[in-house]
Order: structure tokens, then C-alpha cells, then sequence
């Protein structure tokens, strides 16, 4: 089997509620997807936040094997292709893969440890209302309505607002839902210290990137400050950002990203980097239906971490936040039921495109 043919496109969804991390407000969702078909006729789709180069493209992957995956993603590497956009190729590789043993991606990983993941609600940003506590209060509720049992709200906008609105959400939500805070690295080591010993009163599943993403020192020192768990590492790039990471114990739990740090071949490296230095992984999902589907194909094959009777839950990320590019893009999509996302059983990442909505959203 070889590879004949890569279409790039760039897909842009304009948000119509415009909604605010610690960083940036989001007007618009822009992806990178690609579509990589075979001599034999079968296509695979795979997306990155970045899309490679045609130059790449044209001499790594055109005429190649696609389960060459490993030796496709050496060269894209060696010739400068960033890992995001490796991901995008090396996820479709393995979607192709799947779809030519008619099996599930998964399944060509060394099979699943479970059939469905309990989801946490991402949502909870910052909106332009006038009463932010009762917009927060109101949304928390409504994710518990919808059978929930773990979400996250965004942080990082000051002590006042963060203080407040966490302590506002966990008394709404009640003691039995997990509730994780995300402060998408906007504050400084000492800000996040002192705001964080603070929100440790709301019972926190786990504080994320409440500093700059590489910054592995400041991490460790808000690591042994504050009584909770830390993550991060969802912009990481490579198994080399995330070596000492891992290695100077900065984090508890590492939350890659499938479409950022190199996709599935990537991953199970990271993974296994995480795994010897008994680091926990919970991976990022913030994209189109491609990568939620790629998401759940790793999140069938990922241990127990510890292997314990009653074992911390491995959490799929459910992003709440308006795009139709993760809501219509796959025919059938993946959606929760009770807070409880079944893992696709179809061949290789085990959804079907609508080129429809692809076209409608390709810039
Ligand atoms: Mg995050």
C-alpha cells in the first residue's frame, strides 16, 4: 500500500459567544486537518494545530508506506516539520491503518483496557456578563444536570475573581463532583502560590499550568507549596519537552495533546516516558471531532495508573464550548451519555468525515 494523495485544508469555526481563558479571548476555532489516500483507495483523517509543509509532504510522506508511520515521522521530523503538524499525518496514518485490518485503532495499540471514559466537563470560562458567579453557578449546575460527575472551570483572571467564583462553584455542584481548575499559565510562581493555597479550600482535582508551560523550576516549586495536584503540558512538543518535565518531577499529571505533541506514534513514547516515572496521563482534547475521536482511541489503551481496585479515574477532557467542527464534522458523533463517552468501535479512529461541514468551514 502507498500513499498517493495528501489534501491539506485549514478550518476555521467563528464562535458566536466569545469566551475567555486567562489568556486570550476566543472569537474563532482554527485547526489544521488532513486527508491521506492509498493506491487501494482508503482514506485516512488526521489534524494538528499546524498543518506541514508541501515540501514535507511532497518527500515524506507522498509514494511512502502509511505503516511506515514510524520512518514517515523521523523525516517529516528531520526536515524541520513541527510535531503538530506530524501529528495531523501521523494520526491519519493510523486511521489508514486501522481501516486496512478493519480494526479499531486501539486494537493495533495492544487492545483496550476499557470500552467507554468518564468525562469531565471542560467549560466554565469567562463571558461577557454582568454577573459572572450566577453565569458560572448556573453553567456548573447545568453540566451536573447532564449527569456529569467532573468538571473544570477557567482560571487565572486574579485572586478576587478566582477565589470567589471557585468556592461559588463547588458549593453549587456540592462535595461528590471532581472539580479541576485551569489557569492556562497566567499567573507568575508566587500569584499562583497564594491564589492556589486559597482555592485549596474547594477540594481541587488538580490546579493546570497555573505558570508558563516551560517552566519546569517554577513548577516544582508550586509542586511542593501547594497541597494538590498539578498538570499541564498540553503545548509540549515532542518527547523531548517532555523528558525533563517528567524526569525533575514537576507535574503530577501530564496532559499531552494528540494534534500538538506528535500525534498517536508520539504519544505512546511520552506515555511510556510518564508511565516509568509513575507520572500520571490525562490527555488534552480541545479540537474537531478528529481529534476527540483520536483522543478516545488512546484513552481505550492507557493503564490504570496506579492499577488499583478502585483506580483514579483516566478522565476524557468533554469540551463544552461552541464548535460545530467537533460537533458536526463526524457523521455519527461522539457524544456522552450520563457523563460517560463509549469508545468508538468502528475501524480506525472509527468516525466518518461529512465533507459538507468540512467544505462549509475550510477557509
Ligand atoms: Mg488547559
Amino acid at each position: 500500500m502507498k500513499i498517493v494523495d495528501v489534501k491539506t485544508y485549514s478550518v476555521s469555526y467563528p464562535v458566536k459567544q466569545p469566551f475567555s481563558n486567562a489568556m486570550r479571548t476566543t472569537r474563532e476555532r482554527a485547526f489544521g486537518i488532513v486527508e491521506i489516500t492509498t493506491d487501494n483507495g482508503i482514506t485516512g483523517w488526521g489534524e494538528g494545530a499546524s498543518l506541514p509543509a508541501k515540501r514535507a509532504i511532497d518527500t515524506q510522506v507522498i509514494g511512502k508506506d502509511p505503516f511506515h508511520y514510524e520512518l514517515i515521522w523521523e523525516g517529516l521530523h528531520k526536515q524541520g516539520t513541527d510535531t503538530a503538524g506530524i501529528s495531523a499525518i501521523d494520526i491519519a496514518l493510523w486511521d489508514i491503518m486501522g481501516k486496512a485490518l478493519k480494526q479499531p485503532i486501539y486494537q493495533l495499540l495492544g487492545g483496550a483496557f476499557r470500552d467507554r471514559a468518564t468525562a469531565y466537563a471542560t467549560g466554565l470560562f469567562r463571558r461577557d456578563v454582568p454577573d459572572h458567579t450566577a453565569a458560572l453557578v448556573a453553567e456548573a449546575r447545568s453540566y451536573a444536570d447532564a449527569g456529569f460527575k467532573a468538571m473544570k472551570m477557567k482560571v487565572g483572571f486574579g485572586p478576587d475573581y478566582d477565589i470567589k467564583n471557585v468556592a461559588a462553584v463547588r458549593r453549587a455542584i456540592g462535595d461528590d463532583i471532581l472539580f479541576a481548575v485551569d489557569a492556562n499559565c497566567g499567573y507568575d510562581r508566587g500569584s499562583a502560590i497564594a491564589v492556589g493555597q486559597r482555592m485549596a479550600a474547594s477540594n481541587l482535582l488538580w490546579f493546570e499550568e497555573p505558570i508558563a508551560a516551560d517552566d519546569i523550576e517554577g513548577y516544582v516549586e508550586i509542586r511542593r507549596a501547594l497541597k494538590m495536584r498539578i498538570s499541564g503540558a498540553e503545548q509540549l512538543r515532542g518527547r523531548w519537552a517532555f523528558r525533563r518535565m517528567i524526569q525533575e518531577g514537576a507535574l503530577d499529571i501530564i496532559q499531552p495533546d494528540v494534534c500538538v505533541c506528535g500525534g498517536i506514534t508520539e504519544y505512546r513514547k511520552i506515555f511510556a516516558m510518564a508511565s516509568a516515572n509513575h507520572v500520571r496521563v490525562i490527555p488534552h482534547m480541545f479540537g474537531t471531532a478528529i481529534r476527540l475521536a483520536a483522543t478516545m482511541q488512546l484513552l481505550a489503551v492507557l493503564p490504570d495508573s496506579p492499577r488499583a481496585l478502585e483506580p483514579f479515574p483516566t478522565l476524557l477532557e468533554y469540551d463544552m464550548s461552541e464548535n460545530a467542527l467537533r460537533t458536526e464534522l463526524a457523521k455519527e458523533p461522539i457524544r456522552h451519555k450520563d457523563g460517560v463517552v463509549a469508545v468508538p468501535q468502528g475501524p480506525g479512529l472509527g468516525i466518518e468525515i461529512n465533507r459538507e461541514v468540512l467544505q462549509r468551514y475550510a477557509l
